[in-house]
């Protein structure tokens, strides 16, 4: 049976939040990103949204409580379809209390994609990422670029460069993900759950490696 519930793990520029998107498409799971709800909850001026921008400007995670309930909130009443994570275990904690949310409904985590970049590369693309204003959708002005300058190809919507993406909030974000999330590769690998994909290569390259791993 496919699998249903899967996680994408990488540093920040690993093309997870890429590269989640096009299995989600693929497998017919549906994209849950925590950047991605913590920037929806800005936009739309909530309490989550001011609390969130504090720590996401900085390139600190925002606190544990807030960022599980909010995607565990989002999981649940997609017990029957199945979903795919990015961004989302961020550590330990997190990964503990998402078992446990998931150990309870008896829909456990089935895989847990690491992407790995040397970190050379991940400033490179960090600083070249531009997402669209409008739909999310994620460029990059060196190795994906829009058909047309600073427009989506999806939805002709604006592309702006994230305020987190500036050089040095992005080397904090670096040795953040280094000591808070990487840890998780051992966790998931002890639960057997790990499976790892270089992703330096060509975009394409990745999503057929992907797709292997999914077969
Ligand atoms: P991302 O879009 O995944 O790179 O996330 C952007 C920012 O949102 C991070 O730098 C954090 O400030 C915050 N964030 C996203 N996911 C989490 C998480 N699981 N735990 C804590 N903070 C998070």
């Amino acid at each position: 049976m496919a699998l249903r519930r899967i996680i994408m793990l990488g540093a920040p520029g690993s093309g997870k939040g890429t590269q989640a998107k096009f299995l989600g498409d693929k497998l017919d799971l549906v994209h849950i990103s925590s950047g991605d709800l913590f920037r929806e909850a800005q936009k739309n001026g909530t309490e989550l949204g001011k609390l969130a921008k504090s720590y996401m400007e900085k390139g600190e995670l925002v606190p544990d409580n807030v960022t599980v309930r909010m995607v565990v909130d989002h999981i649940l009443p997609l017990k029957d379809e199945g979903f795919i994570l990015d961004g989302f275990p961020r550590n330990l904690s997190q990964a503990r209390a998402l078992d446990r949310a998931l150990e309870e409904e008896k829909i456990p985590i089935e895989l847990v994609v690491n992407l790995k970049v040397p970190q050379d590369i991940l400033l490179r693309r960090l600083s070249g990422r531009r997402m669209c204003r409008n739909c999310g959708e994620i460029y990059n002005v060196y190795t994906l670029p829009p058909q047309v300058e600073d427009r989506c190809d999806k939805c002709s919507g604006e592309l702006y460069q994230r305020a987190d993406d500036t050089e040095e909030v992005v080397r904090h974000r670096i040795e953040v993900y280094t000591k808070e999330t990487q840890p998780l590769v051992g966790y998931y690998q002890h639960r057997g759950k790990l499976s790892e994909i270089e992703n330096e290569n060509d975009i394409n390259v990745v999503r057929e490696n992907l797709m292997r791993l999914l077969e």
